[in-house]
């Protein structure tokens, strides 16, 4: 039958949970889904066979007039700060489908993104348009390849409805895909809204479903807060080390597993400023590029908040418990970024000074407002061009400094390049690529301009001669570039 040929392998585990974290309700149909974008290696990885996955049956799928065998669709409940102000959340346009098992024995939520109004949808109107759904397909493929922990798209398909915002705009369906949807905002709805006993089966089934490994211990739930830690604190290094602009990193937008979510507003930063900001919801730099780690520590505190109750019986000690384990962050965050520094500098070993090293090229960089990314290429491909910053003799004498500092470790010459270009990505997903890519698709039908920059996007530490002509910086002179959320 269709459902195994196309490799389907659905089970529902978040259906089991109590029912107050849920609502079970189908998918609206869509007048006419049409697919334009499959991700074929994600697909073969899940263990799709992709011919299947553009059939009829899985536009249906897809589209939601069609439930796959297996599947258990349901809006999840949540609730979160938005901007600092707690408020109660769900999945308000999308439906968990189902959890597909891979070949290699994973478990990875299938998540339709704009499938209509669900109980949770407050004022809206459950739907996404077409620009969104591609822009979140590209970031989020970009930031796979880049090696950071994220969600990914699996399919895009346009509804044949139009969809009111500012205007009518095409709609759209993305099926997005995530190692699962657990987000602090959903401990933070339990833990306002649910009996402790049901607070204590979703921590159990985090842990059975992301760190198994600690289930056993003797304070599971410490644990959990401790590795949700760690796993935030990589992850805000890594999107800092790429100058990866979240833009809205609300404590419903965090994940357990680390993953990065929710591609509403987010950027990549050209020019190195510590302030760039570029919502245009984000008035006051809340969730500018620097603040982003202090952000991550102020999260992880809500999310520690509602496991107290789980952390020890003596409400004190629990407290004591959560607030070490939070204190631990800024080291933590800290010894990440300062290892993924060093590498794009090409350094292998520890020396007290490399943080000086390190901060006094970023302050150059603030100072000389060069390009964040085409910086380190320079660096790495020993090529010193477009940048006022490098006439300086400030940077003359850095990088004399530099040169030093690599000529006290054995690695060689050639390990030092190779370390370099595999931590320095040749590519990023520019503002200005991404809006041609979009525009092409959205308004021209032409996706030839978005799957080119897929390609390219899909190895950024190939340092191919192709990705020379794509790093270029864009006119920054024109007005400046503005975001936004859940279009
Ligand atoms: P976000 O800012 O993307 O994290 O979304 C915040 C909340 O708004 C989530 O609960 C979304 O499900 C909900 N939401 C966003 N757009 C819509 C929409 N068009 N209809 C209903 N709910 C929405
Ligand atoms: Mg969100
Ligand atoms: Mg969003």
């Amino acid at each position: 039958d269709y459902f195994k040929k196309a490799g389907w392998n659905l089970t529902n585990s978040y259906a089991q949970l109590p029912k107050s974290f849920y609502s079970t309700i189908n998918p609206n149909p869509v007048r006419s889904p049409k697919l334009v974008m499959l991700n074929e290696p994600l697909s073969a990885s899940l263990g799709f066979n992709t011919e299947e996955l553009k059939s009829d049956i899985a536009l249906q799928i897809f589209g939601g007039s069609r439930v796959p065998e297996g599947a258990h669709p349901l809006a999840q409940a949540y609730a979160g700060h938005q901007f600092g102000h707690f408020t109660m959340l769900g999945d308000g346009r999308a439906l968990l489908i189902g959890e597909q098992t891979t070949p290699q024995g994973e478990r990875f939520d299938i998540q339709l993104k704009g499938s209509g109004r669900t109980p949770y949808s407050r004022g809206g109107d459950g739907r996404a348009t077409l620009g969104p759904m591609l822009r979140e397909y590209i970031i989020s493929e970009a930031m796979y390849a880049l090696g950071i922990p994220t969600t990914r798209s699996l399919a895009v398909v346009t509804t044949g409805e139009s969809v009111m915002r500012e205007t009518d705009l095409p709609g759209a369906i993305l099926t997005r895909v995530a190692s699962s949807h657990l987000r602090f905002g959903t401990f933070q709805y339990a833990a306002k809204f649910c009996p402790v006993d049901e607070l204590k089966t979703l921590a159990d089934y985090a842990l059975t479903r992301h760190f198994p490994e600690v289930e056993t211990n003797e304070n599971p739930y410490l644990l959990l807060l401790k590795e949700v830690i760690q796993r935030q604190a990589s992850l805000i290094a890594k999107w800092q080390l790429v100058g990866f602009i979240h833009g809205v990193m609300n404590t419903d937008n965090m994940t357990l597993s680390g993953e990065t979510i929710d591609y509403g507003p987010c950027a990549f930063m050209d020019t190195f400023d510590s302030e760039t900001v570029f919502s245009s919801i984000d008035m006051h730099g809340r969730y500018a590029y620097g603040n982003q780690p202090k952000i991550g520590a102020w999260n992880l505190a809500r999310f520690a908040e509602t496991l107290l109750p789980l952390l020890h019986d003596d409400q004190t000690k629990a407290v004591e418990l959560a607030q070490d384990a939070i204190s631990d962050f800024g080291n933590i965050y800290r010894a990440n970024w300062l290892a993924g520094m060093r590498a794009k500098l090409g350094i292998f070993n520890e020396e007290e000074q490399d943080e000086t090293l390190i901060e006094d090229l970023l302050n150059m960089m603030e100072t000389y407002k060069t390009d964040y990314t085409n910086t380190f290429i320079a660096l790495t491909v020993n090529h010193f061009e477009d940048s006022i910053l490098f006439d300086q003799k400030e940077f003359n004498q850095w990088h004399t400094r530099w040169q030093e500092r690599l000529s006290r470790q054995k690695d060689s010459k050639v390990e030092v390049h190779q370390l370099m270009k595999r931590s320095n990505p040749a590519v990023i997903p520019r503002n200005h690529r991404v809006e041609e890519a979009l525009e092409a698709a959205v308004d021209q039908n032409d996706y030839s301009v978005m799957k080119e920059l897929l390609t390219i996007l899909s190895d950024p530490y190939a340092h191919s001669s192709q990705q020379i002509d794509y790093s270029k910086v864009p006119d920054l002179s024109g007005r400046p570039y503005r975001t936004y959320c859940g279009t």
